[in-house]
């Protein structure tokens, strides 16, 4: 008899009472960490600690590089693996988790952020599109992730444009603005937000970013040419003064360039496929995300903090550090699966990330 009362019960609830269950576990599990380990409370001077090893890391692997103690492969995982917490602070930043009385230190760290992972949107500007994903996850307006392919077919398309984002942006800028248009015509998206999307357009990647992409383009140019005069015995020789620039691009490009590209290769090729796209209802946290947790994505797991195992808890519960969500990860997850949150979907990757009420 209880059995049944119980599945009854079940039955009827909808995903809104499933998303408050979800919460309220995985804060009740944050708040049993916090209490096991006080230390857990000086989160600013945890954030800063986390901030300043790595740029020390970041620093030490360049110069270890430049030193040649260090080859290339090696620069390029560590600086890569470094930054991947740097993005995890950027995050944390953007949802004001460190020094948010303290728009000194606040800042300094948001700069930091930005300067070792320079080929990122400005994150004051992301700012606005993150909270503007948290609000629309999963619909036509999420610029966010569409900005990093989430919602396409699997193609070639899609696979030089999971790091590059600034290609992506001119390959897919139409379509996007078109969706953007059509959105403040219906009413579904306020004319002020769709301004400070133009706005992000056009200063986001202002100076770093741009400056950077085109170090990268010049680079790939310069070798590819190089490359087609050598197999046709075309007997090309580049000007001495754009050798000699490859004097400072080439370090640059080993040190700073190939490692963010690699790292957000992981990081877009996994959250562009754990969130769901398309066909998601609006404010609906039950639809918006799965959990990619399984061992075959470990590759890109390390250089993205774990994001495809708790990036979704992040969306039931928005205000908790990384660190404090990976720790609770396991207890988050058990509720998460009781409740029907998805996890590795894979075949969503398949439907261009179409969640399907139906299935
Ligand atoms: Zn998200
Ligand atoms: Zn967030």
């Amino acid at each position: 008899m209880e059995m049944t009362m119980e599945h009854t019960t079940t039955e009827v609830m909808n995903d809104d009472q499933r998303t408050k269950i979800i919460r309220r576990e995985v804060q009740l599990a944050s708040k049993e960490i916090r209490a096991k380990y006080p230390f857990l409370q000086h989160q600013n001077a945890i954030g800063f600690f986390i901030f300043s090893f790595s740029i020390a890391m970041i620093v030490l692997s360049a110069v270890l590089y430049l030193q040649g103690t260090i080859g290339v492969i090696a620069v390029v995982l560590s600086v890569a693996f470094w930054t991947s917490l740097l993005h995890e602070l950027e995050h944390d930043l953007i949802h004001y988790m460190y020094f948010k009385k303290n728009k000194f230190m606040h800042n300094l760290m948001m700069l930091g952020v930005w300067v070792f992972r320079p080929m990122t949107i400005n994150p004051w500007f992301r700012r606005d599109l993150h909270f503007h994903h948290h609000r629309t996850s999963g619909t036509k307006t999420d610029i966010e992730e569409r900005g990093v392919t989430n919602g396409e077919t699997w193609g070639f398309r899609r696979f030089i444009t999971t790091a590059d984002i600034l290609l992506g942006g001119v390959l897919r800028g139409n379509i996007i603005r078109k969706d953007i248009i059509e959105a403040v015509k219906n009413g579904e998206l306020p004319k002020e937000q769709a301004l400070v999307f133009k706005k992000v357009k056009m200063y986001g990647m202002m100076p770093f970013t741009l400056a950077l992409y085109f170090v990268w383009y010049f680079f790939l140019a310069h070798y590819a040419l190089h490359f087609i005069s050598d197999i046709f015995n075309l007997g090309y020789q580049s000007p001495a003064i754009i050798e000699a620039q490859f004097k400072w691009i080439n370090p640059l490009v080993a040190i700073l360039i190939l490692p963010n590209l690699f790292r957000m290769f992981s990081l877009h090729f996994i959250t562009s496929n754990m969130h769901y796209y398309g066909d998601v209802e609006l404010g609906n946290v039950m639809q918006q995300t799965q959990v990619l947790n399984k061992w075959y994505f470990l590759p890109f797991q390390l250089f993205c903090f774990n994001f495809g195992s708790t990036h979704a808890i992040h969306h039931f519960v928005v205000n908790e550090t990384f660190y404090v969500r990976q720790m609770t990860a396991s207890k988050a997850h058990k509720v998460m699966q009781e409740q029907g949150v998805r996890f590795n979907d894979v075949a969503s990757f398949l439907r261009a990330n179409r969640f399907m009420k139906a299935s």
